[in-house]
């Protein structure tokens, strides 16, 4: 049979099998763990992935081969040892593609990449990659019925929407689950994330963020004391919407009674994510975005020796060069405290779960940061997700809710005060998240430690139709703009200098933040001004 050749339909039934049972491995150990293969619904939404990542597959494949059947196989050779590599280091490493893995490896030199040329990878490649690869090239495939396989993907396609629509509750489940199933589903996950790269390249967002940066004069470390320095960033958290700004509802109360204080709300530098974490880690603040890139603050730090790390919740940070990196799904595995532990459990209904992490996840695992901070100086930058939409009632827990009724939808779909009531509800929730940050510290009487929070940029919430945020800055809502400032400091920390100017700086945070935490530190010259130092005193 195979030297007269296979028909196509069996090559497809081969190669998509092989995929299925040697490329699923991240992608079954992440369901593993958030569904019960031993019920009912737990083996429906395996199938249901598996028959929508057959059905995909053929989508893939068949116009390919429909145009050249050595085209096809070329791009289903492609595939194999795409394949073959990504799931070789998502489960070595832990990884998942998402776009930031994408772009920095656009961005690798060679001698980084050889670092990733070991013998167990080429043996993995040699035996998922190479091995099948010679079938699909030596396998001959009988001459096709082109009429008949252009009919393939139509085909594929409508069964696909068929099979989505009969089964509304896995379809529900597989998109709450969009971002961490899409990001370990092969080839579709860095097919979809490089497109999305792209896209983001042509707008100019990348050459920026992962390219290489001028490294900053090296400053002076100017004392030996130890002390914690913790800087928040928050997401779409508008001013507007803050108690300490004048707005009517109490949802600053939680910071309020540890003792957080606002500086003057100020203006951020852009309306998006990627601009404004850029300025906020920038020594330029808002400047930063029309000059040539320097290193952001948790690498300049971490350049300087200081002891740094990052815990995100979040995407779209400028590259970092720090040595303590985590992800809230790398941080749920050492969440001990009942501040990390509240609200993180898995959401599960029929034993199918959706993984998501609130922000306070982020305060898991801080014992050994504060330790550090007992003899050394120490930094920790924090990245919240905040308020992101479009659905803000995905920002709080369901049984955090003080503001009723709240909505589940698309903030198009939402009225205009269940929308205000989902948005103030995920504000509150970042309040409780700073306060149970101050408590953890307080918990450490003779720390000095200092937490900064500010926002990337504000949020539109139907203002004159405006949502979300995003505008072009000379246009841009007030509410897009306009964003929180506040500082909560230790005893220690205000007993070692003068702090009662700090509440009535008006450097934009913005500006600000790069500067008062090298000043928090203690840590001068180079790249450090005063005048931006919101810890000096007038
Ligand atoms: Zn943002």
């Amino acid at each position: 049979m195979i030297k007269k050749g296979v028909s196509l339909n069996i090559f497809l039934v081969i190669y998509i099998l092989f995929s299925l049972a040697f490329h699923q491995g991240p992608l079954i150990k992440w369901l593993d763990a958030i569904v019960n293969f031993s019920s009912f619904s737990g083996v429906s939404a395996f199938l249901f992935i598996e028959v929508l990542s057959i059905l995909l597959w053929v989508i893939l494949l068949t116009p390919i081969f429909f145009i050249s059947i050595k085209l096809g196989k070329f791009f289903a050779v492609v595939l194999l040892f795409v394949n073959a590599t990504a799931t070789f280091w998502m489960n070595s490493l832990g990884i998942v593609i998402n776009q930031e893995l994408i772009a920095s490896l656009f961005f690798t030199d060679y001698s980084e990449a050889s670092g990733f040329l070991n013998q167990e990878y080429l043996i993995h490649l040699l035996i998922f990659g190479l091995t099948p690869s010679i079938f699909v090239a030596l396998v001959p495939i009988k001459p096709l019925k082109r009429l008949k396989i252009s009919g393939y993907p139509i085909g594929a396609g409508l069964i696909l929407v068929a099979f989505i629509s009969v089964n509304p509750t896995l379809t529900d489940w597989v998109d709450k689950n969009g971002a961490y199933l899409g990001s370990r589903l092969l080839p579709w996950s860095y097919i979809g994330k490089t497109f999305g790269y792209a896209q983001d390249m042509r707008q100019g967002y990348y050459s920026r963020y992962y390219g290489e940066f001028a490294l900053l004069p090296n400053g002076s470390i100017e004392d030996n004391k130890p002390g914690l320095v913790v800087l928040v960033i928050g997401e779409s958290s508008r001013a507007a919407s803050y108690s300490y700004y004048g707005y009517e509802r109490p949802i600053n109360q939680a910071t309020q009674e540890v003792g957080f204080i606002a500086l003057p709300k100020s203006k951020s530098c852009a309306t998006s994510t990627m601009i404004t974490t850029g300025c906020i880690l920038s020594a330029k603040g808002r400047a930063d975005w029309k000059e040539a890139a320097t290193e952001p603050l948790p690498s300049y730090l971490h350049r300087l020796g200081i002891k740094t790390f990052v815990r995100t919740n979040n995407t779209e940070m400028p590259r970092l060069n720090v040595g303590d990196y985590k992800t809230t799904t790398q941080l749920a595995s050492s969440c001990k405290t009942e501040f990390c532990l509240a609200y993180n459990v898995l959401k599960c209904e029929k034993s199918l779960c959706v993984e998501r992490y609130f922000d306070n996840m982020l305060l898991a695992d801080m014992q050994p940061i504060l330790e550090s901070a007992k003899s050394e100086k120490v930094f920790l930058l924090l990245h919240f997700r905040g308020s992101h939409g479009p659905n803000y009632s995905d920002r709080s827990p369901k049984d955090f809710a003080p503001f009723k009724p709240s909505c589940d939808a698309h903030v198009t779909q939402c009225q205009a005060d269940t929308l205000v009531n989902s948005y103030d509800n995920s504000i509150m929730f970042t309040d409780r998240t700073l306060a149970g940050l101050a408590q953890i510290l307080s918990r450490e009487e003779k720390l000095s430690s200092v937490v900064l929070y500010l926002s990337d940029h504000g949020q539109s919430l139907g203002e004159n139709g405006n949502y979300m945020h995003g505008a072009p800055l000379k246009e841009a809502p007030v509410e897009q703009l306009e964003i929180p400032f506040m500082v909560w400091m230790s005893d220690t920390f205000k007993g070692s200098r003068n702090t009662s100017d700090v509440v009535t700086q008006t450097v934009p945070a913005q500006d600000a933040t790069f500067h008062s935490v090298l000043g928090a530190l203690n840590i001068l010259g180079g790249p450090y001004l005063a005048e931006r130092d919101i810890f000096t005193s007038n």
